[in-house]
């Protein structure tokens, strides 16, 4: 008998995973997917904005998971106070596994669940997500929308004869035999699983759908307990400006940290804006995005201020009271303009610029 799955999105206050919920409503309503948030209580103004105007459109509340729900602090002060004032870190990211994973996974229990993440189809990472085996992760805006340990455990070589009979079950015409040819090619050195992955996907993401969905069939993935998975069908592959367009066009609009606004050093003209949602003190933050922290919004930057104490920093080497002295903000910004038009030739969006110091994701955080 089938076990019954629970389909979940979280939606993280940044720009994607908004427009995966707006995408998700229009393109499957027949998926019963249930919206939550994990509210550290740091968030921007703009973030709890953006996920008002959200359950309006969507027609249904975004469940608000909050870590220590009986602590009559925010959840971050009250397990900041436990950490005896140690400020989270990139190597050292308690916040998120306390305030996101935690609460996601006490929330969900040991229900089996299908988990909706947004990471773009120009991104090339996973994100920072639950590893519980009860739990799969599904990439709607990229061409392969299934997670790294699926495509490995599908594509192993020791499942090339079960994939070769899926395939061959479909109506695939005279693109069967190259599929074949490429099915049973085993991965090697010279023949990666990448490789194999992308070339299977170009011969048509609906039937390679197909066979990993009749793949999981025979595992214990959450997958494997729904009798059909609309997904399967997914051939579209969005991009960022995709994910503003769906914004815009959808009126639930673009959180306004994520509009450039200008600045000028010494003549010269240069614009800043926020990569990311996430708390406003967060530490993935880059000088030039803690800059514009303090100028247009100097009541949250003294906050951040304020946490820095016992010899606890949110950046490593310079606490926020040196980067605000004004010979160092004229240097943040000289250097920042620099950074800008170098980059420029790479990427002609800023937030691509800024976005590039967090290789690393976090699903939780910033999607
Ligand atoms: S936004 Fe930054 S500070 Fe806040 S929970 Fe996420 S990683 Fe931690």
């Amino acid at each position: 008998m089938k076990t019954k799955v629970r389909h979940v999105m979280g939606i993280s206050g940044g720009k994607d995973s908004a427009a995966l919920a707006i995408y998700m409503k229009d393109k499957y309503p027949q998926l019963d997917i249930e919206y939550y948030c994990c509210d550290t209580g740091k968030e921007l103004e703009e973030t709890y904005t953006l996920i008002r105007n959200l359950e309006v459109y969507l027609g249904r509340p975004i469940i608000r998971l909050e870590a220590a729900s009986n602590s009559h602090e925010d959840p971050f002060d009250h397990f900041l106070k436990l950490y005896g004032g140690y400020l989270p870190s990139s190597t050292s990211r308690w916040c998120t596994r306390k305030l996101k994973l935690e609460p996601f996974e006490k929330w969900i229990g040991d229900d089996l669940v299908v988990s909706y993440v947004g990471i773009r189809g120009d991104e090339d990472r996973e994100g920072y997500i639950s590893k519980k085996p009860t739990v799969q992760s599904i990439f709607p805006f990229r061409k392969n929308i299934w997670s790294e340990d699926v495509i490995a455990k599908t594509l192993n070589n020791n499942s090339i004869n079960f994939l070769a009979q899926q395939y061959a079950k479909q109506q695939l015409g005279d693109k069967l035999p190259r599929i074949l040819e490429l099915v049973h090619e085993p991965i090697s050195e010279s023949f990666t699983l990448n490789n194999k992955l992308q070339a299977l996907l170009e011969m048509g993401a609906a039937a390679f759908n197909q066979v990993v969905f009749d793949y999981l069939a025979t595992t214990k993935y959450p997958i494997a307990n729904t009798p059909s998975f609309p997904l399967v069908e997914n051939e579209d592959v969005l991009v960022r400006d995709d994910i503003f367009r769906i914004l815009r066009e959808s009126g639930v609009g673009v959180p306004q940290y994520y509009e450039k606004l200008p600045y000028e050093v010494d003549g010269k003209k240069g614009e800043y804006a926020r990569s990311r949602s996430g708390c406003y003190f967060c530490f993935f933050q880059q000088k030039i995005e803690w800059i514009w922290l303090y100028e247009q919004h100097p009541e949250m930057f003294e906050k951040a201020m304020q946490y820095e104490k016992d010899g606890y920093t949110w950046m490593q080497e310079e606490k926020l009271e040196d980067i605000i002295k004004p010979e160092r903000m004229h240097q943040i910004k000289s250097d920042q303009l620099l950074r800008d038009k170098r980059n420029k030739k790479k990427s002609p969006y800023l937030l691509d610029i800024l976005d590039e110091v967090e290789d690393e994701g976090c699903a939780s955080c910033f999607i």
